[in-house]
């Protein structure tokens, strides 16, 4: 036995202890004390102890109760207890090895048995320990000392009222007590409400309560009045650890949110398998978030609540920019915030990565005040980086709903902003959530759709300002759906795009246009050239050339016959495969269109880089025609360049005889717009190209 090893010898006759120190003080470092409670007050302060010689029948706290605490005790539990018992009393022996005793030995005491007991399991206990250096129960120790949170254990018998058996020194500290006073409080109470702030002691026997009803683990907030009177608030977790007797033991992890040591006691409600909170930032997870805003809602019934959905903007590039530390550090800052506005008014927590939600009452909601401390919070980080950040707004308008639904709200109001920097916020609307039902059912229904023909083409004229005829049209989808009726692209091509289903689409659409080709020239009527539009997902695919080749050779048609519309948008994605892939193509005879210029920002970049045959002009510049000198010079400007670059030109949009004029003296070559012909169906368009209406 190593002299350094720690025995605590719980005994009340005196004799005994004196004898009992005789027998091993030579050989081990004895401490005593007279009853259960007092040894663990001592061994809260001496976690370290090797080994417990424990008497059965004690004044105050014997020794089943002693044990039964040491066993819930998260640091305690591990340490070896050796029951001391008469001969005769084998029930006792009995009962308190099931509570979880190492060993016992019978008085009157043999010594050198005693020795060799003790010494056996002391060693035992060390290779244990050697094997599980971060055993579960030091780890708990470690942590309770470095971080503020108590544990309390509870007893709850059968049809009892409950009352405290134990609590770590953490408790007593979080509380503003020493421990004797603590224990003094602990004698004269039950369940200590004197520490639970007075309006919080309802909620936590409603906590008690529900622990005992529904056996699963409780996690609630309330607050703490401490001794000098002033308030913390905890979060707590109750959990049922054990039953023996008719009693319910239970234990009470108390975390004080006011500590700013988020970090360990993250680390802490990691290892006790709480998933409560979220582990960086510890504040709500997103499960409890949704229980404890529907429990608040449930409470207050009368008041209007607001839930919002917040988010970092570009948050990876933040990490990959200054590490995960840095963001992480951005998360945990952003959380203390929500910590220091919302506690006690409302519930917050981070549904994940970037994203947090919170809820309040709508009259404690200032959107002034929030943008401005949100400006505030993102110049503190201390980084060199434009942070931002953007929220959906969901006012409660239907009580009904779950709060999964709700934060859903929220989240469609953020969608509409997400990358707008003029308006870091949205409130959600019903047409918001028309257009998310819409969504659904475009997902649902489309690959149906393709199988069924619902697409079709609609044919818009492009007109010659030279020639003063339709010399080309464009295609451009529709949507025939069964329930929705007529859908104009804006509505799907968006959602395909995210989902890439447009590359399919696309392909059947050029097929229709060729078809359509094809069936006139097969009647002997004329034709003109097709533009299609063509997205960026076909653009990156290799076989693009050689599936455009294949189709036209199908129909038997001229590649001219078939013009390709591509927008800006490609060419910011990659803009050495848009290059690539516009060269091959025209060397098979195919004509680029560059469509939507001005739409986007890179515009002359990409006039440079690209040799595309015809330039789109967006319809913002006609729009702003009448209003702006400044449109009118771009206008000309562009139509200068494109001359320059030898790029036949189309102004699209041109919906007025104003723009119109305009545009014949600038030197368009062509126009496309609503002046002269809507898109219209392939039926309408044979009817238009048999006697086309004179410019
Ligand atoms: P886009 O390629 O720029 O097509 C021109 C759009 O402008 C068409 O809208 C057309 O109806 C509209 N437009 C034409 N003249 C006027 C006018 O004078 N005033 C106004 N206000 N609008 C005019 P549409 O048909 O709703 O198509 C919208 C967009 O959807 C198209 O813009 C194109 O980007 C996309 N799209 C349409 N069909 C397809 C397709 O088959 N594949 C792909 N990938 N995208 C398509
Ligand atoms: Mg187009
Ligand atoms: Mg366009």
């Amino acid at each position: 036995m190593a002299i350094s090893s720690k025995i605590l010898i719980v005994e009340d006759a005196e004799s005994d202890r004196v004898l009992l120190r005789e027998i091993l003080s030579d050989y081990v470092n004895i401490h005593e004390t007279a009853n259960g409670m007092e040894a663990l007050t001592f061994l809260q302060r001496n976690p370290d102890t090797d080994l417990v010689l424990l008497d059965i029948y004690m004044p105050h706290m014997d020794g089943f109760e002693m044990l039964a605490c040491m066993r819930l005790s998260p640091w305690l539990a591990h340490v070896p207890v050796i029951i001391l018992t008469a001969a005769e009393d084998e029930a006792t022996r009995l009962k308190a090895l099931k509570m979880g005793a190492t060993e016992f030995i019978t008085k009157p005491y043999v010594a050198e048995l005693l020795r060799q007991r003790t010494a056996s399991i002391l060693a035992a206990a060390a290779r244990r320990k050697e094997c599980r250096p971060g055993s579960f129960a030091h780890q708990m120790y470690d942590l309770s000392q470095s971080v503020h949170c108590g544990i309390s254990v509870y007893e709850v018998p059968a049809n009892g009222t409950a009352h405290m058996l134990f609590f770590s020194q953490s408790y007593a500290d979080l509380c503003g007590y020493n421990a004797e006073e603590f224990t003094a409080m602990m004698e004269n109470d039950t369940l200590l409400p004197l520490t639970i702030y007075p309006e919080d002691q309802i909620i936590f026997r409603q906590t008690v309560e529900t622990l005992l009803t529904e056996q699963q683990p409780v996690y609630q907030t309330l607050r703490i009045q401490r001794k000098d009177g002033t308030v913390r608030y905890v979060s707590i977790s109750a959990k049922i650890c054990a039953k023996f007797n008719n009693s319910t033991i239970f234990h009470v992890v108390s975390l004080d949110l006011s500590n700013a040591d988020s970090r360990s006691q993250s680390i802490l409600h990691r290892a006790l398998g709480n998933q409560a909170f979220d582990h960086l930032t510890n504040i709500y997870t997103q499960d409890t978030f949704i229980t404890q805003t529907h429990q608040m809602l449930m409470e207050h019934p009368d008041e209007e609540y607001v839930l919002i959905v917040m988010n970092i903007d570009r948050f990876k590039i933040i990490n990959d920019l200054f590490g995960i530390r840095v963001g992480d550090n951005i998360l945990i800052q952003t959380a203390s915030y929500l910590r220091k506005r919302l506690l006690g008014i409302g519930t917050f927590g981070r549904l994940h990565g970037d994203s947090f939600v919170f809820c309040l009452p709508h009259h404690f909601f200032d959107m002034d005040q929030m943008l401005k401390t949100q400006a505030v919070l993102c110049n503190s980080f201390g980084i060199n980086y434009n942070l931002t950040m953007h929220s959906g707004i969901y006012i409660i308008g239907e009580p009904q709903l779950t709060i999964r639904q709700m934060c859903i709200r929220a989240k469609m109001a953020l969608a509409t902003v997400k990358d707008n920097y003029s308006m870091p916020y949205a409130y959600y609307t019903e047409r918001m959530h028309k257009a998310m039902l819409i969504e659904h059912q475009i997902l649902n229904d489309m690959h149906q759709a393709l199988e069924k023909n619902q697409f079709i083409i609609y044919l818009q004229p492009i007109y010659s300002l030279h020639f003063h005829k339709p010399i080309s049209a464009e295609v451009l989808v529709r949507w025939q759906h069964p329930v929705l009726g007529l859908i104009p692209p804006s509505q799907f091509i968006p959602i395909f795009e995210k989902n890439h289903f447009i590359a399919e689409l696309d392909h059947y659409v050029w097929d229709l246009a060729c078809q359509y080709l094809a069936e006139r020239r097969k009647q002997n009527l004329p034709n003109i050239p097709l533009s299609v539009n063509m997205s960026r997902t076909n653009l990156s695919s290799p076989d693009l050339v050689t599936s455009l080749c294949v189709l036209v050779q199908k129909y038997g048609l001229s590649p001219a016959m078939l013009r390709l519309e591509i927008t800006e948008s490609a060419y910011m994605d990659n803009p050495s495969q848009l290059i690539d892939a516009t060269k091959k193509l025209q060397s098979h005879g195919f004509k680029i269109l560059m469509d939507d210029f001005g739409n986007g920002y890179s515009s002359l970049n990409m006039l440079k880089d690209i040799p595309a045959n015809i330039l789109k002009i967006d319809m913002q510049f006609l729009t702003s025609l009448e209003t702006s000198s400044r449109a009118a010079a771009l206008l000309l400007g562009i139509i200068r360049i494109a001359q320059q670059l030898e790029m036949v030109t189309i102004a699209e949009g041109v919906e007025t005889k104003f723009q119109l004029n305009f545009l014949r003296t600038t030197g368009c070559d062509n126009i496309q717009g609503f002046y002269y012909a809507k898109p219209m169906s392939t039926r309408d368009f044979d009817h238009f190209l048999a006697d086309p209406p004179m410019m």
